[in-house]
């Protein structure tokens, strides 16, 4: 048990890894960067339709920070990358950041952010590994953009085929279950040469 949880809290929280405070200051620090991102990105790109999307793992906490997983983010961010130069949408930046709750990677577009989110929403539903992924997509003044607005039903648990929010919310699924079905997803795309390679598109960092 963790110090900051009462011990209701810890019987009701399988993945409980990191204190509230860490989950609730990370999430905290990570809006207010979207923020800075957004509005240093509009400085630095006036006179384009900006839009931006912040690639995250969609998993319990404690796999989220065991590093196993880490590239992931930069490889489906890189997928959505990829995804708007065949569409000849222009790159404005890209980066990526660690969280103490987790890595992130990020890219800013030149385009309406409803074409970055129904791209996203595309490689979610789509990629090999898109259901290990949350890509949120914000338009230039940091605001979200979700799956109710653009009309899409929300997404499905990565274990059963129930509405995610639910079975999370519901700490339905043990850890070694999830992890067992993440492996299974990853050891499935491997077969199906679900990487996408981009040349020239060089990692900067
Ligand atoms: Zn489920």
């Amino acid at each position: 048990m963790h110090s900051s949880c009462s011990p209701r809290d810890c019987d009701r929280k399988k993945y409980c890894v990191l204190s509230l405070q860490t989950v609730l200051a990370a999430r905290e620090l990570r809006w207010k960067n979207k923020k800075l991102l957004a509005e240093s990105l509009a400085q630095k790109f006036p006179g384009h339709r900006l839009a931006l999307a912040f690639c995250t793992l969609r998993m319990p906490a404690s796999l989220r920070i065991s590093n196993l997983y880490k590239e992931i983010v930069v490889q489906l961010r890189d997928v959505l990358a990829g995804a708007l130069m065949d569409g000849a949408i222009q790159i404005l930046d890209y980066g990526q950041e660690e969280y103490e709750d987790g890595p992130s990677a990020w890219l800013a577009s030149d385009c309406d952010e409803r074409i970055l989110k129904r791209m996203a929403i595309a490689i979610e539903e789509g990629h090999a590994l898109g259901s290990l992924v949350d890509i949120d997509v914000t338009d230039a003044k940091a605001r979200l953009i979700s799956r109710r607005d653009m009309g899409y039903a929300p997404r499905k648990c990565l274990v059963c085929d129930d509405e995610a929010a639910v079975c999370s919310a519901g700490q339905r699924h043990s850890l070694s279950e999830i992890e067992a079905h993440i492996e299974a997803i990853i050891s499935d795309s491997m077969g199906q040469e679900a990487w996408d390679s981009h040349d020239g598109h060089k990692e900067r960092d």
